[in-house]
């Protein structure tokens, strides 16, 4: 298929990489200093865009490539997307949105995980949760989308917590987050939940941008020819 990237960074590239590698076509790039009317760039070239930006421009290139009747995936993180207010959109304007704050199978499974151990120990009071997320010096946002999408799945499976909060938490209701940026590390992800007996640890380390790339690409081969709101949820059958 022909695929149209907005963001041309390290993920931008990443997936320029594993698109071809999967045997599609990129048949248009935009970048920063070429992104004049989108949308406009992209019409009839396209068969799905994939965008990997920036927290100030990626709402904007989601909403202009769903205005247009443009299918997207996006990955950029930073911004706050509201899962049901997007299906509304999408169904609205018949077009197609696919968003990962994560686009790794590896973290969607971590996920399903920190979910489901957040509902075992929902009956035991005297643990503590904690996260302590690593990025690289580089990265715009804190904490990261990963980290917030982890936090909600706490709260949902567990009543103790009901906000994330960064370190030093000054509400005991809310999740503290310590977000660290060192070097070039991609993405760790740690909880913990601690009490006076003992710790329980899960985590998750990136060693490459690839699991990203690839789950991007899966997505947009996903949407092709469909409508609407998609998650990894739908892409992993979670
Ligand atoms: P990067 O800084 O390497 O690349 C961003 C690129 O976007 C740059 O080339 C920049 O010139 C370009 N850009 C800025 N404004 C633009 C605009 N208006 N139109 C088009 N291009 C524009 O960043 P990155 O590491 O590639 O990460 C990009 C985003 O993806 C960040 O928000 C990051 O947190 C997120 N991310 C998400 C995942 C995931 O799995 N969902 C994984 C890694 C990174």
């Amino acid at each position: 298929m022909n695929i149209g990237i907005i963001g041309y960074g390290r993920m931008g590239k990443a997936i320029e990489q594993l698109a071809l590698q999967r045997g599609h076509n990129i048949s248009v790039i935009v970048d920063e200093n070429n992104s004049e009317d989108i949308a406009e760039q992209l019409k009839g070239k396209v068969d799905v865009a994939i965008e990997f930006t920036t927290p100030q421009s990626g709402k904007n290139n989601v909403f202009d490539c769903i205005e247009a009747g443009i299918p997207i995936v996006s990955g950029t993180t930073g911004w706050n997307v509201v899962e049901a207010d997007m299906q509304k959109i999408c169904n609205e304007k018949n077009s197609t949105f696919f968003y990962a704050s994560n686009f790794s199978i590896g973290v969607n499974i971590f996920m399903d995980i920190n979910e489901k151990l957040a509902s075992l120990l929902s009956d035991f009071d005297s643990y503590n949760a904690s996260m302590v997320e690593t990025h690289h010096i580089h990265k715009l946002d804190k904490p990261s989308g990963t980290a917030i999408s982890l936090a909600k799945g706490i709260f949902k499976n567990n009543d103790k917590y009901v906000n994330w909060e960064l370190k030093p938490v000054k509400d005991i209701r809310n999740l503290e987050i310590e977000s660290l940026r060192e070097g070039e590390i991609i993405g760790d992800h740690k909880i913990i939940w601690d009490s006076e007996i003992d710790t329980i640890e899960i985590a998750h380390s990136a060693k490459n941008r690839t699991g990203f790339a690839l789950g991007a690409v899966l997505a947009a081969e996903f949407v092709l020819g469909k409508k609407g709101f998609f998650t990894m949820r739908d892409l992993l059958k979670l």
